[in-house]
């Protein structure tokens, strides 16, 4: 039984189901509904999707070069190939297509709101619903009743990012505007015929990002449709408890950096299902998870490092465009992220350096300018 029928819920029992697995699969919503994303799909995204046999028809626009912009400084970079970086896409027709390609491999749809979930030794079980499965898949997002009731966990207001997101006319490149939100950024992702932007930052700051947003709208015409939260705190917690078991948002797992969610809701949705298969299939899910969990717990310590200084980092980024470029491919997932921040850890101090030592030297040029009240040209 799948509990939630967004993206992790979906790809969950498309996998189940692909396995000859019974599956039901249950949302309190009818399908088409709304879901408050930015629409972004990396290449890391799609392939692991076109993996599975999924080739996604509901993508818009395909974006190869991406802009980085704030403090005054712009960067542009590209992924490595003739491959696009981002992707865009709406929700509704998205979510609705992963759905489908469920129901398509003999899952069973209900529409349900599912209350909590109970664990007995030979099943689980709905609250006051006399539906009863061998396992319960938790992929019911950010507020999971299915976590909440099982007692696997909870969240604090550090694993939580709180984002807004809109619509804005028609925009040339996809951006980034880190100096858009304080404990955050803002983005502007062109579809078809509009863009979607919005901002995000910290759940603690969230009147800060509501701030942050009203400057934004009026900046680049965004009119506001919703917000909602983005966990990202499930790397220290448990993810599975028993015969329940949690995916996507449910189980915290998006990228504490950039908020990105849906590469990890299909990533976790193929290693739960495939944990299915053990004797053990929590401890099995954790040991499957291990390096996800790992990748996302070195961007958790990066945030915390990068976004209270995003100014200085980004200023040092945009002096060192590799730094840019490199940090670019794994967001899109073409580079380890490990990888990235071995290799950074001695390129961005120098890069900082080099940047305060050129203000230094400006500043020394200016100071001797003027004792001789000679002026540069
Ligand atoms: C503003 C914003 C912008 C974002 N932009 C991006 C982006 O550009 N790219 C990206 O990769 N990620 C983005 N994310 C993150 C991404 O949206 C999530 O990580 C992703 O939706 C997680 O998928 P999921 O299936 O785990 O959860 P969800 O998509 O939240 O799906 C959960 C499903 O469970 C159902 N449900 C909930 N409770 C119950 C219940 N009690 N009973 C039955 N059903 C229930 C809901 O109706 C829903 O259909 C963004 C998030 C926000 C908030």
């Amino acid at each position: 039984m799948v509990v939630g029928a967004g993206p992790s819920g979906s790809i969950s029992a498309y996998l189940s189901a692909k396995k000859g697995y019974k599956t039901l699969i249950l949302d309190m919503k009818d399908f088409p509904r709304y879901k408050a994303c930015g629409g972004g799909v990396t290449w890391r995204a799609y392939n692991f999707l076109r993996g599975l046999g999924i080739l996604i028809r509901s993508l818009e626009a395909y974006h190869r070069e991406v802009l980085i912009r704030g403090f005054g400084e712009e960067v542009r970079v590209s992924s490595d190939s003739e491959e696009f970086a981002v992707a865009t896409m709406e929700r509704e027709k998205f979510d609705e297509e992963l759905l489908g390609e469920a129901i398509g491999q003999g899952a069973e749809f209900r529409r349900l709101k599912v209350r909590g979930v109970i664990q007995r030794e030979a099943g689980v079980g709905l609250n006051g619903i006399g539906i009863k499965a061998r396992y319960a898949i938790g992929a019911d997002g950010a507020y999971s009743l299915t976590a909440n009731s099982s007692g696997i966990r909870r969240w604090s207001d550090e694993d939580l990012i709180f984002a807004i997101e809109g619509r804005a006319p028609p925009h040339d490149e996809l951006t980034f505007i880190v100096d858009a939100s304080p404990s955050g950024y803002g983005w502007i992702f062109p579809r078809g015929g509009d863009s979607n932007a919005g901002v995000g930052g910290a759940v603690s700051r969230s009147r800060d990002v509501m701030m942050a947003f009203e400057r934004f709208s009026k900046l680049y015409g965004v009119r506001m449709v919703g917000s909602w939260v983005i966990p990202t705190g499930g790397h220290g917690k448990p993810i599975a408890r028993g015969r329940v078991l949690l995916v996507g948002d449910s189980a915290g797992l998006a990228d504490p950096l950039t908020g990105e969610g849906l590469y990890y809701a299909f990533r976790s949705a193929y290693e739960c299902v495939n944990s299915l298969e053990s004797e053990d299939p929590a401890s099995s899910y954790h040991e499957r998870m291990r390096d996800v969990l790992d990748e996302l717990k070195l961007k958790r310590m990066a945030r915390r490092i990068i976004v209270p200084r995003m100014d200085f980092f980004f200023r040092a980024f945009a002096s060192y465009p590799e730094i840019a470029r490199r940090y670019m491919l794994t967001s899109i997932g073409k580079l380890d992220f490990r990888e990235f921040w071995s290799w950074g850890l001695l390129r961005i101090p120098r890069a900082i350096l080099r940047r305060a030592l050129r203000a230094s030297e400006r500043k020394l040029l200016r100071m001797i300018l003027q004792g001789t009240g000679d002026h540069p040209r």
